[in-house]
């Protein structure tokens, strides 16, 4: 990787003004001072240096991000606010994307990387991530609601795979409950609700495989995953 694209990506300055630096002979290659912007390095090798201090180069970037209802799960769009935007400037890069879609009124759990590789396994129909979500119905759901989600609902002209409905509170009018699911289908969770004849009022995503909204997580925030929350992904 050419140096100056290296100090760019860690977050020293726009490939002009870490050019710049460069120039002024301010970084250091292998305790060598370097003025030349196309030195070639080895991100995981070289010992590059900036002020006395070493500069680490990561790759890949992974978040947990609260999705609050209201934006889109896009990087970006002409009229709404995206994921993306809710990013602060130190953490925005122009690579990152959501795994996947929320509907624009739908909450909780999204990722947030610019890993397409882990994007792509994870999206898989092959890999069958279970994702929980949290709604409210208007509606009473029923037992007989639970065995449809087991046996599957006919949407788009195919079977949904057996999913789970949980009923955790159900008054005269209305039901709170859990769904979870295989897979992703387009509004998959509000058109099986809708497919027993009831609606869906709120919508929260709170747990996709081992991962799980975090409580102090406020909607519209996010925090990185840990090394070995990656990991449990793959
Ligand atoms: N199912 C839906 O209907 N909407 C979502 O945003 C996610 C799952």
């Amino acid at each position: 990787m050419r140096l100056d694209k290296f100090l760019a990506e860690v977050g020293l300055g726009s490939r002009k003004e870490v050019k710049q630096l460069i120039k002024r002979g301010q970084i250091t290659v292998n305790q060598q001072l370097e003025k030349s912007d196309k030195r070639q390095i080895e991100p995981a090798k070289d010992l590059v240096m900036f002020q006395d201090e070493r500069l680490h180069y990561q790759e890949f970037y992974y978040y947990l991000l609260h999705k609050p209802a209201g934006v889109v799960s896009a990087t970006e769009d002409k009229r709404d606010r995206t994921v993306i935007d809710l990013f602060d400037e130190k953490d925005f890069r122009s690579d990152l994307f959501p795994v996947g879609r929320l509907d624009k009124d739908t909450e909780g759990l999204l990722l947030i990387t610019n890993d397409g590789k882990l994007a792509h396994e994870l999206l898989s129909p092959k890999k069958h991530i279970e994702k929980e979500y949290y709604a409210e119905i208007d509606g009473v759901m029923t037992k007989e609601d639970q065995r449809r989600f087991i046996e599957g609902i006919v949407l788009d002209g195919t079977l949904t795979l057996p999913a789970t409905l949980l009923i955790d509170e159900t008054s005269e009018k209305t039901s709170k409950v859990r769904i979870i699911l295989h897979e992703g289908k387009f509004h998959q969770v509000k058109r099986m609700v809708k497919a027993c004849g009831k609606e869906v009022t709120y919508l929260k995503r709170i747990r996709m495989g081992e991962l799980t909204l975090p409580n102090a997580l406020t909607k519209g925030t996010y925090r990185p995953l840990s090394a070995a929350e990656v990991d449990q992904l793959k």
